[in-house]
């Protein structure tokens, strides 16, 4: 293999395998370098995504979701069973297979598209030259641009010791082997609700700590409401403004010593789950010579175009600011390979869409109730309930509601909130009206197939005007 590249990207997750193949495109001699190991021990490309979160969790939600339908809302539809079981090994084995399956298909699109690949640990030297360090020893490559895309690792908290049996991060959450009697969650964010409700779906109490007093406060507050009614319904206790103090491993089991307003309790569970959030991942990843600047948040410091503080140095994804998603991190690897290539790659952060995988799921994009109060922006809100959607009926699927939020003055979508199912497939339009600067009223011109859920979006738009058909306005 040479050591000269156009392109070298260390990290091969999302925004690194896409910036990599990208680059490859645009006809770069083009390295990527990543050092994650799978469970067998042997490097995987893909990173936290396609390994230990997006597609693994994914699967688990899947899963435990055939397995809720069947205890809990197959009888409406005049089907039972006797003893409905769920073999938790094989529900492990499927998501391997899923990951496996996947993560070797990223090392088939290299070779489709010309990428070379190192299994190993990456460091960038000065002058654009980089390390690469792995069994078979050190190397060094010179490139003419290099692309940062190291990832993220979970946040930890004092007295908290992750061991990844007993108290498990996102990673040993998703390898529990059997149903916990009692899982408790630190964090009610993205992760404790997913993978809270994969293990609350198997039959696990489950217990969430979140310390804010608001529940997801990223959230349109209305939608967030709503939501925070039906986790309780099934089954998720949510406690808000708790802190836990401490968590210890006794006897197999962990007790954990939580705070709630000035009172402490303490609790017994079988796991403990920490999803208190993630960080960059930085570890190893610059000499201590090599020019480029973090934030104080720990972050690579970069500009809107992603250059680093380095010339030709960029960085991407989850180790940079903004949200911590797959397709935020793609996008500005695509938009970086574009822009190496004197193309104008560009990133639309107004329009990244949000969604969290729960049952209903929660989707959104652009700007919430709260947000355009607080900028003083004249909006209207056009709604439409599930229950009124006669796809949603037809599927046992009526809980939740389309919120759109469009401009006073001028009608321009400037956020879409919807709580139903498969509400991030519903999304999209939205996110499409929104990136074409659309309106309301475009959205509520087009035909929507009937009978959908998307009909449901197509009635939120012409309620902005209050003209929606199935509803009083
Ligand atoms: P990563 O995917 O973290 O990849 C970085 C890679 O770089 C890793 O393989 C790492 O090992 C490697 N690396 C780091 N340092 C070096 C080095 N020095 N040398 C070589 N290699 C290095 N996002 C969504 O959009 N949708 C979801 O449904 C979703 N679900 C999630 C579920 C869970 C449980 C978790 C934890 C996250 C989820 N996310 C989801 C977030 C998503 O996984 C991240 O936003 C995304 O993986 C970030 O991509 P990235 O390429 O920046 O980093
Ligand atoms: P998060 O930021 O979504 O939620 C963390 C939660 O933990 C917050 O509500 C926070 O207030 C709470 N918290 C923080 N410290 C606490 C403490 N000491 N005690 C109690 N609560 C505390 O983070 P996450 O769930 O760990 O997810 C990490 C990242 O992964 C997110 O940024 C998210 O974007 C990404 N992710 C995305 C998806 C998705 O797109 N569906 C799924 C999973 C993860």
């Amino acid at each position: 293999m040479s050591n000269q590249y156009d392109v070298v990207v260390i990290g091969g997750g999302p925004a690194g395998y896409v910036a990599a193949i990208r680059s490859a495109q645009m006809g770069f001699n083009t390295l990527c370098v990543d050092r994650f190991k799978g469970k067998d021990g042997k490097y995987s490309l893909g990173g936290t995504c396609l390994n230990v979160g997006c597609i693994p969790s994914k699967a688990l939600l899947d899963s435990s979701k055939h397995f809720d339908h069947m205890t809990h809302s197959y009888d409406v539809h005049g089907i039972s069973f006797d003893n409905a079981k769920m073999d938790v090994k094989t529900m492990i084995a499927r998501k391997d297979k899923i990951v496996k399956q996947l993560t070797g298909g990223i090392g088939q699109l290299f070779k489709a598209n010309k990428v070379n690949y190192i299994g190993g640990s990456g460091k960038l030297l000065k002058d654009r030259q980089v390390e690469i360090t792995n069994d078979e020893g050190t190397q060094v490559v010179q490139a003419n641009h290099v692309i940062l895309a190291s990832g993220s690792v979970p946040i930890s908290i004092p007295n908290v010791e992750i061991d990844n049996e007993y108290i498990v991060d996102n990673a040993g959450a998703l390898d529990i082997n059997e149903v916990p009697e009692k899982l408790g969650v630190i964090g009610a964010g993205v992760i404790g609700l997913e993978l809270g409700s994969v293990w609350n779906r198997l039959g696990s109490k489950v217990t969430i700590f979140e310390a804010m007093d608001t529940f997801l406060a990223a959230c349109d507050q209305g939608i967030a409401k709503m939501a925070a009614r039906t986790f309780k319904k099934q089954g998720l206790d949510i406690l808000l403004s708790t802190f836990v103090k401490s968590a210890t491993v006794k006897n197999g089991k962990v007790e954990v010593v939580y705070e709630t307003k000035g009172e402490q309790t303490t609790e017994v569970y079988d796991k403990l789950l920490v999803a208190v959030g993630r960080k960059a991942e930085t570890d190893g990843l610059l000499s201590d010579d090599c020019g480029v600047t973090l934030t104080d948040r720990g972050q690579i410091d970069v500009n809107d175009d992603c250059q680093t503080s380095v010339p030709n140095v960029w960085a991407i994804g989850d180790a940079v600011r903004g949200p911590m998603l797959a397709h935020k991190g793609s996008e500005e690897g695509s938009a970086v390979a574009e822009r190496i290539a004197g193309q104008h790659g560009h990133v639309d952060f107004n329009t990244v869409p949000f969604v969290i995988y729960t049952e209903p799921e929660l989707a959104w994009v652009g700007k919430t109730e709260e947000q355009l109060k607080e900028a003083g922006i004249p909006y209207k809100v056009g709604s439409f309930p599930m229950a009124a959607n006669g796809r949603a009926l037809a599927m046992n699927e009526p809980t939740g509601m389309v919120k759109l939020l469009a401009h006073e003055e001028t009608d321009e979508l400037l956020g879409a909130h919807i709580y139903s199912a498969n509400a991030a497939d519903l999304l999209s339009e939205c996110v499409v009206t929104m990136e074409f600067k659309g309106c309301a009223e475009d959205l509520s011109r087009i035909i929507h197939a009937h009978p959908t859920l998307s009909e449901a979006v197509f009635e939120a738009a012409m309620n902005v005007d209050k003209r929606a058909i199935h509803k009083a306005n």
